[in-house]
């Protein structure tokens, strides 16, 4: 059986700077899922910790902070999305963590490049334009910290007649 799925994206402040907002949601929406939410942040140390709860178990103090100052440079896009299993489908519209590895196609693949190398000299977080929920409970956790229930949205798309 298949899911209806929600998931959180957040467009990184270095997709915002570099005026990408519109070509990457298009490929959400190109791809049928739907945007139940959205709305433009500037996270603060609180909210970077919340969203990024295990980063610094899983990788350490420095690259946490060298994230934290990637994530707290400029605004963010945060968005909800929902389609068929959303949370794997958008995972692979966006592609894996490190550009130089995405293939073409993929969002970091197409409009990012940097290498985890590269990021680490410059004690940087990776360039790598977005976040998506890394599975189903992440998604739970995530869309629940960003999107309250009236921030989220109910309505028919054109498509899902076809679609969900
Ligand atoms: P993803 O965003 O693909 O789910 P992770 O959750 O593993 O990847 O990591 C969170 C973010 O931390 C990544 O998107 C990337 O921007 C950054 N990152 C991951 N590994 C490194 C690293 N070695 N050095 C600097 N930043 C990193």
């Amino acid at each position: 059986m298949t899911t209806l799925e929600r998931t959180l994206v957040v467009l990184k402040p270095d997709a915002v700077a570099r005026g990408l907002v519109g070509r990457l949601i298009q490929r959400f929406e190109d791809a049928g899922l739907k945007i139940t939410g959205v709305k433009m942040a500037q996270l603060d140390d609180d909210m970077t910790r919340k969203h990024y709860f295990d980063l610094e178990e899983r990788f350490g103090k420095e690259i946490y902070d060298a994230n934290a100052r990637a994530m707290q440079r400029g605004p963010v896009i945060a968005m909800v999305i929902e389609g068929v299993e959303a949370v794997a489908n958008v995972r692979r519209l966006v592609g894996g963590t490190y550009p130089n590895e995405a293939p073409p196609g993929t969002i970091r693949g197409d409009f990012a490049h940097q290498s985890k190398a590269y990021a680490m000299s410059l004690d940087k977080g990776v360039a790598n334009l977005v976040h998506a929920s890394g599975n189903v409970d992440e998604a739970k956790y995530e869309v629940a910290l960003w999107f309250g229930e009236g921030e989220q949205f109910e309505y028919k798309t054109l498509a899902e007649a076809y679609t969900f």
